[in-house]
């Protein structure tokens, strides 16, 4: 296992992320089997929330699949995404929650979906997540950001409206 996963794992044990997924897992009596680079699958999560076929939580992501489904080839950039999530909780901690949440709504607002403006979704990659790559902004969020823009440079002409 390179350093990088063994530093992952390490920091995400510390800051308490991964233990958190782990009772996620005994909770929800979903089946621990061992993943790549380190990282857990907890396999045949049934809750309905939230409505994704997979989420991470510290390093361990949490599928309503089974671990062959998720560690098949053909999901390589899905499992690719969900890593690259453990790697923010390594970094963030538990503030990752509040950091994700506020992403969402944040990229919810501006348009309409949750990962399009999400900078967490965004690093961990769109596309592998299944979101979509880029939306228009809406109208509100395009007057307010042409609004700033206007703000902070006086110097130009004015637009003609
Ligand atoms: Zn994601």
């Amino acid at each position: 296992m390179a350093a990088r996963h063994v530093t992952r794992g390490v920091l995400t044990a510390l800051n308490g992320t991964t233990g958190a997924g782990l009772l996620i897992a005994v909770l929800t009596r979903s089946r621990l089997r061992r993943g790549r680079h380190g990282v857990l699958i907890a396999e045949g999560y049934r809750l309905p929330i939230p409505p994704a076929s997979c989420f991470t939580v510290g390093s361990v992501i949490v599928t309503r699949r089974s671990a062959e489904w998720l560690l098949d080839e053909q999901r390589a950039a899905l499992f690719g995404h969900e890593h690259r999530h453990a790697e923010q909780y390594a970094v963030l901690g538990p503030l990752f929650w509040p950091a994700y949440w506020a992403a969402c709504g944040w990229s919810y607002a501006t348009t309409g979906s949750w990962g399009v403006r999400n900078f967490l979704e965004k690093n961990a990659g769109l596309k592998a997540g299944g979101y979509p790559t880029d939306l228009p902004l809406r109208p509100w969020a395009v007057r307010g950001l042409a609004a700033i823009r206007s703000r902070r440079r006086p110097d130009e002409s004015p637009s003609p409206d």
